[in-house]
């Protein structure tokens, strides 16, 4: 089955250009807004899975707050209009400028990644006389057995406080005082379909807290950050990620305290089927081994299968003809520059449109301009 796609509205635009679905995003968010306040959830967007302005400004609409790892995802948030009180930023290197930038909105919350860290941001924080909310990002230590590239939460991964570290962090924070402590990070990965790892984090948190309650620390805020997981390979047969199952999960394996609030912070699961990457055929080449088909777009615009070898379906929009055995390639000078091998697609010709689907997460925002290429645009459904 393929995806429904407005051909004729497309004649005149350049490809190659990302396509938005808007009515499958906010069915999305609908779902998501649904199945987290039936537990009183709170959602932050990953910003980083897309910070397209329109994206933002529709996720802004259903009440979410922002997920930020950079100053320019700080900013690019409270353009769309997100409000700083529910704009939280994380990130293993904070430049000053950065840090500075959340002190000035006051945002909700710093999730913080080591002892210099806090140690630098109770500096600025008094330079402002400020006091800053912090959450720790602990390194949970569980492989959410997903690909090495995007796994986080493992114990040699550069992220996050290690678990026999944490006393000494306590320690150090008591003598912090332009510090706040209000709250734990964790995020173990992303593209996680597996329930397992999430349960586990449930009770890796209930024992951290324990440890947490023998020095009299109680926090407010849990953050069990992003990571769950699209079907990329069906994503006309499961559009809409399982959110009720993910919420239930946590729901069931974890008891908050009273007064306690729990943050997530999806964003993949958010964006990433209502985005394709949409090109067209320029050369059908016909190797000694192998057919290819050479499209206008290349991993300067949707970088995911050379970085992390990830597997996008991909659809000839323009033919119904019998099905070849194609790779699927770009025209950047790059041997890495492939969307797949030998993928079966419908006769291809030259001219016709292909669909590269689920590229609305970590596709246009990772977009470069490579071989002096431009940057791809956007289009959306609704506005065509
Ligand atoms: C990347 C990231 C997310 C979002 O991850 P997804 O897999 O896209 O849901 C959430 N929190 C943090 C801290 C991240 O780095």
């Amino acid at each position: 089955m393929k995806g429904n796609f407005p051909l004729s509205k497309w004649e005149r635009l350049q490809t190659p250009f990302y396509y938005y679905d808007t009515e499958l995003l906010r069915n999305t968010l609908d779902t998501v807004k649904a199945a987290s306040e039936k537990y009183n959830y709170h959602v932050h967007y990953a910003v980083k899975a897309n910070a397209n302005s329109r994206i933002l400004s529709i996720v802004r609409e259903y009440g979410m707050g922002a997920d930020c790892v950079s100053g320019g995802e700080i900013q690019a948030a409270l353009e769309a209009g997100f409000p700083p009180e529910k704009i939280v930023f994380a990130g293993v290197g904070k430049a000053d400028w950065e840090i500075n930038l959340g002190l000035e909105h006051n945002i909700l919350c710093f999730n913080v990644e080591s002892i210099p860290e806090l140690e630098v941001i109770n500096e600025l924080a008094q330079a402002k006389e400020k006091i800053a909310s912090v959450a720790l990002r602990i390194n949970p230590e569980i492989d959410a057995h997903t690909h090495s590239f995007i796994t986080t939460g493992i114990k040699e991964n550069k992220f996050g406080i290690n678990l026999d570290q944490l006393d000494k962090v306590l320690d150090r924070l008591t003598e912090l005082p332009y510090i706040k402590l209000i709250g734990l990070h964790f995020h173990i990965g992303s593209q996680v379909l597996d329930m397992k790892p999430f349960k586990k984090l449930c009770s890796r948190v209930k024992e951290i807290q324990q440890q947490l309650a023998k020095r009299d620390v109680a926090v407010e805020h849990i953050n069990f950050g992003g990571g769950l997981g699209i079907d990329y390979d069906h994503p006309n047969r499961e559009p809409i990620p399982d959110f009720e199952t993910y919420f239930e999960v946590f729901h069931k394996h974890f008891a908050a305290a009273p007064n306690q609030q729990i943050h997530f912070e999806p964003g993949r699961s958010i964006v990433a089927q209502c985005g394709s990457l949409i090109s067209r055929v320029l050369y059908v080449k016909e190797g000694s081994e192998k057919k290819f088909a050479i499209l206008d777009a290349g991993f300067t615009d949707l970088i995911r299968p050379a970085l992390y070898d990830a597997y996008h379906k991909i659809e000839n929009l323009s033919s119904d003809e019998k099905k070849e055995t194609y790779d699927v390639v770009g025209p950047i000078c790059e041997s890495s520059d492939c969307f797949v091998k030998d993928m079966e697609l419908n006769k291809a010709h030259r001219g016709d449109w292909i669909a590269i689907r689920s590229a609305g997460a970590y596709g246009e925002i990772m977009a470069s301009q490579y071989n002096c290429r431009s940057l791809p645009k956007a289009y959306f459904s609704d506005l065509l």
